[in-house]
């Protein structure tokens, strides 16, 4: 490798180390119901699908960079996903706090459309039972 000045590789390193942060990530990812405010959306990668001028974008969304929403404080544990019907993949998070405090999250990932997260209230009995099953928390 070719010499570069300290402060490009300090620019790197830190660009490694945000890139490396755990999250929740999705094509084009959004959040909503308080996501806002508890994390940052960071972009992992160039645009990614359909960049047409000309296309309505009908039956796709727009091209997106993958994005991560990555927590303030706490961690993520990802509980279960399912299929459902429309090819959306819907994965349910806990977002567990520093202070002990569990708050539930929701992303929905549509086959041609960007993923969406948000808080939500109640997550689905067969996702929670999974870590009476030995899953690591
Ligand atoms: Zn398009």
């Amino acid at each position: 490798m070719t010499t570069v000045p300290m402060s490009m590789v300090e620019a790197v390193a830190r660009a490694v180390e945000r890139l490396s942060r755990p999250g929740i990530d999705g094509w084009g990812l959004r959040v909503s119901g308080g996501m806002e405010a508890t994390g940052e959306l960071i972009d992992l990668s160039e645009h990614v699908g359909c960049t047409s001028d000309t296309c309505a974008h009908v039956s796709h969304d727009p091209a997106a960079p993958r994005r991560r929403w990555v927590p303030r404080s706490g961690r993520i544990v990802e509980l279960g996903s399912d299929e459902e019907p429309g090819e959306v993949i819907v994965r349910w998070f806990a977002h567990l706090g520093d202070d002990g405090s569990v708050r539930y999250i929701r992303l929905d990932e549509p086959r041609f459309f960007h993923a969406a997260a948000q808080y939500v209230t109640s997550v689905p009995d067969w996702a929670l039972a999974r870590l009476a099953q030995g899953a690591a928390v």
